[in-house]
């Protein structure tokens, strides 16, 4: 058919992820790269150094006879070397699968499988894990250790370190880009809470969308004044993006290696000048406990995005009152890239007069960006109102969310487009979204809704909770009854009647927990979100 309209006259250019490090590069050189080495010390890089080793990294591969297309896995933490491989993987069109070193090794084993990735870049504190899945992974030709000769000795034959094996390439010979932006750039799992794992392939298109999409001032907003700690792992949905929207931002990029804990934490952020740092909420649990024992205070920091589980009011409370830093809390996942939702406030909301209105539009997952669409549909997918109590399966489309699963013909989507986050939550008039639960852990009680989510939200706010849970439970009459789990305070004791009197009047009483059992650990997946499922599996017990 003809086009009616005239040919466009705007450049074609390819939105490939290597022109955001060509852009650091170019006109952020010297702002600076750092990590954290194996050994606790510091590392200082710069953009310029950061893309001059990663076409190092394109050169090593493609003189390896690795073509375009072919998946490169990565086992490791957020460090510069790792930056710059996953810039030298994909500039030069291959996919740079990160993989999570925290996940057991049979999900691993098909992970590296089912991807068919051909390199591993791993750290040399992986080693022995790796070791132990390679001979299970036939596929795997070679393993590049991101480290120098002497983290890694007697290497066998198929194995190098890094160092020596891009002390040759030059980087004058890296081709970047130069192919269709719809070209896979990367490749991350989700962590298969029921059966096997997913894979989500982002392409360099969707990749570029979102950094431009999260980066918008409500959202990311990151400046070339900004000085980004990324704790979250780029092997948890390619830490958020971060190192990309760094990049285009010209920010100063600090990377925490493998040293999450909180002194740790708090002595990067406070000695790299750290003005904006992201990660789940149990990092910031660990940060927390360290400035209140040590009595520190952060200095410098000034936004802080928590997403991946939901953000407590104590962790908003305590960075916003305790430091002055701003908390967007953020709802997002593995299949959009991931941002969904950030809670920027909107005047009518930051012009609440009473604080406790506030803190309930703080504690809601946010508003969507420009790129991102929601809509909350009931069972026979009718659309729900935005009345802010009417809950709905939470379906999103947008060009960073998935269409199809990797190596899986069927599309992920409904006839209209969007994409069934498996999330349930209400959306209010003013269009905050709020997640009531994921629907696997809602609790159908009677026919009738029960938000486990809300419940812990109440239940974590005793002064005595450290922690709180809540599960189904399998129950004659109702089907499903609640049972709250409760991780309490270091040398606190407490009855499970306390709880129960803590909600009563806080929740419908329909809602109150047939049960509250106490445990001394929460149990925790690999991306550090509480794992309902071990808890259902311990309590299985039906309640009577
Ligand atoms: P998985 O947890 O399966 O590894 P993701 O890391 O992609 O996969 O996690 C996505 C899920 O995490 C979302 O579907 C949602 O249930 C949960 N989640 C993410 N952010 C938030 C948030 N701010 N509040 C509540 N739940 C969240």
């Amino acid at each position: 058919m003809d086009s009616v309209f005239e040919p466009d006259l705007m450049q074609r250019w390819e939105m490939t992820v290597d022109r955001l490090i060509v852009h650091a590069e170019r006109w952020h050189s010297t702002r600076e790269v750092v990590g954290r080495l194996a050994d606790g010390s510091i590392g200082r890089s710069n953009w310029a150094t950061v893309a001059r080793r990663a076409r190092q990294v394109s050169v090593g591969l493609s003189a390896h006879g690795i073509t375009r297309g072919t998946r490169i896995g990565t086992l490791a933490m957020n460090s510069i070397r790792h930056v710059e491989t996953w810039y030298g993987v994909m500039g030069y069109g291959a996919v740079c699968h990160t993989l999570n070193p925290r996940l057991f090794d049979d999900q691993l084993i098909y992970m590296i499988n089912h991807a068919d990735d051909r390199w591993i870049f791993a750290d040399p504190i992986f080693r022995a894990q790796l070791e132990r899945l390679l001979p299970h992974c036939p596929g795997v030709e070679k393993v590049i250790y991101l480290g120098d000769s002497s983290e890694v000795p007697a290497l066998p034959a198929n194995a190098i370190d890094y160092e020596t094996w891009i002390a040759e390439a030059d980087p004058s010979l890296a081709a970047w880009g130069q192919f269709p932006e719809r070209t896979p750039a990367a490749l991350c799992y989700t962590s298969g809470t029921t059966g096997n794992p997913k894979g989500v392939q982002y392409s360099h298109r969707s990749q570029i969308l979102h950094t431009l999409v999260s980066g918008q001032r409500d959202f990311l907003g990151l400046s070339a004044r900004d000085t980004l700690l990324s704790v979250v792992p780029m092997f948890h949905v390619n830490a958020w993006g971060l190192p990309f929207i760094a990049a285009a931002a010209g920010s100063k990029l600090v990377l925490p290696g493998a040293r999450l804990d909180g002194a740790s934490v708090y002595e990067l952020l406070e000695s790299e000048g750290v003005t904006f740092t992201a990660a789940v909420p149990t990092v910031w649990q660990l940060l927390f406990d360290f400035l209140s024992e040590n009595n520190l205070r952060l200095s410098t920091l000034k936004r802080v995005a928590i997403g991946g589980s939901a953000c407590t009011e104590a962790l908003i409370r305590g960075f916003r009152d305790g430091h002055g830093v701003e908390v967007l809390h953020a709802w997002g996942m593995t299949e959009m890239s991931p941002i969904g939702t950030i809670s920027g406030p909107l005047p009518v909301s930051l012009g609440e007069p009473d604080e406790a209105t506030r803190m309930a539009y703080n504690l809601k997952q946010g508003r969507v960006p420009f790129g991102v669409d929601l809509k909350i549909t009931a069972e026979n997918g009718d659309r729900q109102p935005h009345d802010g109590t009417a809950p709905g399966h939470i379906m999103v489309s947008g060009p960073s969310i998935i269409q199809s699963y990797f190596r899986d013909d069927k599309p992920a989507v409904d006839a209209e487009g969007y994409f069934d986050t498996g999330d349930i939550g209400t959306v209010d008039p003013q269009g905050y979204l709020q997640i009531t639960d994921r629907s696997k852990d809602l609790i159908k009680s009677g026919g009738e809704w029960i938000s486990s989510v809300e419940i812990e939200n109440i239940a974590s706010g005793h002064p005595k909770a450290l922690m709180a849970a809540v599960v189904a439970m399998p129950h004659p009459k109702w089907r499903e009854r609640p049972l709250l789990v409760v991780k309490l305070r270091p040398g606190q004791t407490a009855t499970a009647q306390e709880f129960l009197d803590y909600l009563k009047g806080k929740i419908a009483n329909w809602w109150i927990p047939d049960e509250v059992r106490f445990v001394d650990e929460m149990p925790l997946g690999a991306t550090g979100k509480l794992d309902k499922k071990v808890l259902r599996a311990k309590f299985a017990a039906p309640v009577i």
